[in-house]
């Protein structure tokens, strides 16, 4: 027998509650057996003639209902329409309930209302938020490739407004308590304490004025909303799900469309309009990719980062960033943000300065403001602790050394850093190239140091990879990936090795990109099909961003590291030698000469690119696309085959998270996965003439005989 998740209590003799409580889980969501679970208590309640009103709370702090059982959604994912239809259906006539019930209904809202949660809450007659600051609303749906099922396309326009409903449903991003309040969801925000008397009470005030009936009445049928209204929203609508989605996710439109459609019927046919489109959606291969990306994200909120024993971790209270340049500042204002008391050094006066600017203003970013909040950057201030004298690390419960990319003067600053560390102190650096065991050599407590490579801008890219050196303890490790996830980040730990994981897969893309330059491929087709399978930039932008001259010391780590496959080409240091460093120069690939620094098409570039194309001819997009992709899937390959991940799924995870892999393609080995791993190796061989970097590796063909998958 399941333990139930539903109890039912009397707040007073005619009000009942029902009160949220999933055994065993931190957050309640909305499984089948709840479902049922519910279906009997409604039976129960609806045939009573005593009562005035039903609440629904959580006994869970800070979470109301998080939404459906995703992982039941998996299970179904291959079900028929029609069956998904009848979930839908289920679940709509099942909520449906609440606004139909013979008592007022009320949802006392305490927190995380999102999904499931905020549609069963949408059907009842009134939303009462309680002020907890955890508290949000919202159909995140789409960001799963669906749309709401339950009812939610019906009941959002009704209560809230078509033109809120839509930016809600499409968008997916939740809003505050205090938000939904103005939007017209909630009748008040109350404090937390006081949120099961105010629902008391407002059961009451409607029994009293009758006010819901009213509303019961008018949001069951169609909204008032003109034809010419309906077609202005439409049209902007649909132009701002363009510029976000660019056609890869079809679950905002789809949402919009239905939201329009459905507008002029009654909330019922509006819910069956509802069910059938989105049974269209579910199950899609973009609904799958999704939902592997939040179960990515899901078992990496789960994993400490060591196997075996659970370690304690030790905490990371205050934080030392050497090096006050671009990653440097990005780090420490991660950590200030986040309430951890940063000192920040750097050898030069100048870089230190400007540094801790940079750190108040991003660490008190504010969105809405679209720039520094002055209020928040002075409650900031006080943890920031600029310094050029090292000596004030004792302090620090961890060091994070961001210098210049030279092994010499990163050891001299270990050398005398370390000395001067507390006894449990973590040391790491951000370095991307050096190996962590060629770092750690001259220390005398190797198992206190470890990676910690955070990307760049830090403000927006949420990965950290977090590397093992040779003699690096569980104990660092757990430690740096527990920090790693209190500042918001998602941290994959990996074994040391050239270009860990992230830039060891990005290598062979960026040079293959290069390759097909020599072989004659244009600029705008290569971007092109990398844009269209779902990268946010082609590669030869991404040159020009990173920087043609750290490309080619990049390559050059990746040319010593790999000779058997990668083929050192001219073409880079030849730009280099043009001074076309990208971006940062002006001139690269592209020319930015315009005030937006926008990349545009360079004429001149044809003189150093010249040189070096090999043949002219045309490659079709299929093929650019597997000359892209190819090499960096067979890396991937190699990356377990090394043992550097514990597991394929820190691949997908950092691709997606380290380097805007498409999340709609659910991570590269869940691509791989859906073309499977003999497929892979017919489409390798018209390649074969490109040599080992295009060669199928010992585990690819392994899988091809086997039929195994990554996942
Ligand atoms: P940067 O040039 O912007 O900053 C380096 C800072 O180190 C400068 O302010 C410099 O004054 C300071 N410095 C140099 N020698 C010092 C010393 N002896 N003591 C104290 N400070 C010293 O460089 P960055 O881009 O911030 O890179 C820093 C580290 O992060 C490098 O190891 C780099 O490989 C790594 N990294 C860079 C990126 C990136 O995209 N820029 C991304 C990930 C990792």
């Amino acid at each position: 027998m399941t333990a139930e998740t539903l109890s039912l209590s009397m707040a007073e003799p005619d009000i009942a509650v029902l009160t949220f409580d999933t055994p065993n889980k931190s957050a309640n969501v909305l499984s089948n057996s709840v479902l049922d679970e519910l279906a009997v208590h409604l039976d129960a309640l609806e045939k009573r003639t005593d009562l005035a009103g039903l609440i629904f709370r959580s006994a869970k702090s800070g979470i109301f209902i998080a939404g459906a059982d995703l992982r039941e959604f998996v299970q179904s994912l291959g079900a028929p329409e029609d069956q998904v239809v009848a979930m839908c259906r289920r679940g709509q006539l099942l909520f449906g309930r609440l606004s139909k019930a013979p008592f007022v209904t009320v949802a006392a809202i305490n927190g995380i209302c999102v999904g499931g949660g905020a549609e069963l809450a949408s059907w009842c007659d009134r939303r009462l938020f309680s002020n907890n600051p955890k508290a949000e609303f919202g159909f995140p749906e789409v960001k799963l490739g669906l749309f709401p099922g339950w009812g939610g396309t019906a009941r959002a326009p009704r209560i809230a407004g078509l033109s809120n409903a839509v930016e809600m449903v499409t968008g997916g991003e939740s809003i505050s308590a205090e938000a939904a309040y103005k939007m017209g969801w909630a009748s008040d925000v109350v404090a937390d304490d006081q949120l099961l008397s105010a629902a008391i009470r407002l059961v009451r005030a409607e029994q009293a004025t009758k006010e819901y009936l009213k509303d019961r009445e008018r949001w069951s049928g169609p909204i008032e909303i003109t034809e010419t209204e309906l077609g202005f929203l439409g049209a902007t609508a649909s132009a701002v799900i363009r510029q976000q989605t660019k056609g890869q996710y079809p679950a905002p439109d789809a949402a919009l469309e239905t939201m329009l459609e459905s507008a002029m019927l009654d909330s019922d046919a509006a819910c069956e309009l509802e069910a059938t489109r989105m049974a269209k959606l579910f199950g899609s291969p973009v609904n799958a990719a999704l939902l592997n990306v939040f179960f990515l994200t899901d078992r990496n909120k789960k994993d400490t980062g060591v196997d075996g024993e659970q370690i304690a971790t030790q905490s990371i209270n205050s934080v030392t960033v050497v090096g006050a340049g671009i990653m440097g500042s990005g780090i420490a204002a991660a950590n200030v943000k986040r309430g951890i008391a940063v000192v920040l050094t750097d050898a030069a006066h100048e870089a230190l300065t400007k540094g801790g600017r940079n750190v108040l203003e991003e660490a008190s970013f504010d969105r809405t403001l679209k720039g520094p909040s002055a209020e928040r950057m002075l409650e900031l201030a006080p943890l920031l602790n600029l310094t050029t004298s090292p000596d004030e690390v004792a302090a620090s419960d961890l060091v994070i050394e961001a210098v210049v990319e030279n092994e010499k003067v990163k050891h001299s600053i270990y050398a005398q850093i370390e000395p001067k560390l507390g006894p449990d102190a973590i040391l790491a650096s951000n370095t991307s190239t050096i190996p962590i065991t060629k770092l750690a050599a001259g220390l005398k407590h190797p198992d206190r140091f470890c990676g910690i490579h955070f990307f760049n801008p830090v403000r927006r890219m949420k990965l950290v990879e977090v590397i093992r050196g040779e003699k690096t303890s569980d104990q660092t490790i757990a430690t740096a990936v527990a920090y790693a996830k209190g500042i918001g980040k998602i941290p994959i730990v990996m074994n040391d090795g050239p270009g860990f994981l992230v830039n060891r897969l990005l290598f062979p893309y960026m040079h293959e990109a290069i390759e097909l330059l020599a072989d004659g491929a244009e600029i705008k087709a290569i971007e092109r099909a990398s844009k269209a399978f779902g990268m946010p930039m082609g590669p030869i932008e991404l040159y020009d961003l990173v920087g043609i001259d750290t490309a080619v010391y990049a390559g050059q780590t990746m040319f010593e590291a790999f000779p058997d496959r990668v083929v050192s080409s001219p073409l880079l240091p030849a730009m280099v030698a043009a001074k076309r460093l990208g971006k940062k120069t002006g001139r690269g690939f592209y020319a930015y000469d315009n005030k937006k620094g926008r990349p545009e098409p360079d004429p001149s570039l044809a003189e150093v690119l010249g040189p070096h194309v090999r043949e002219q001819r045309n490659f079709t997009p299929d093929e650019l696309t597997m000359r892209l992709f190819l090499p960096m899937f067979l890396e991937a390959t190699r990356v377990l085959e090394d043992g550097i991940v514990r597991d394929s799924r820190d691949i997908d995870l950092g691709l997606i998270f380290g380097l805007g892999f498409p999340p709609f393609k659910g991570g590269l080995m869940f691509w791989a996965d859906t073309l499977g791993a003999a497929t892979i190796v017919e489409m390798l061989k018209p390649f074969e003439s490109l040599g080992n970097r295009m060669a199928p590796t010992k585990l690819l063909l392994e899988m091809a005989a086997s039929g195994a998958k990554f996942y």
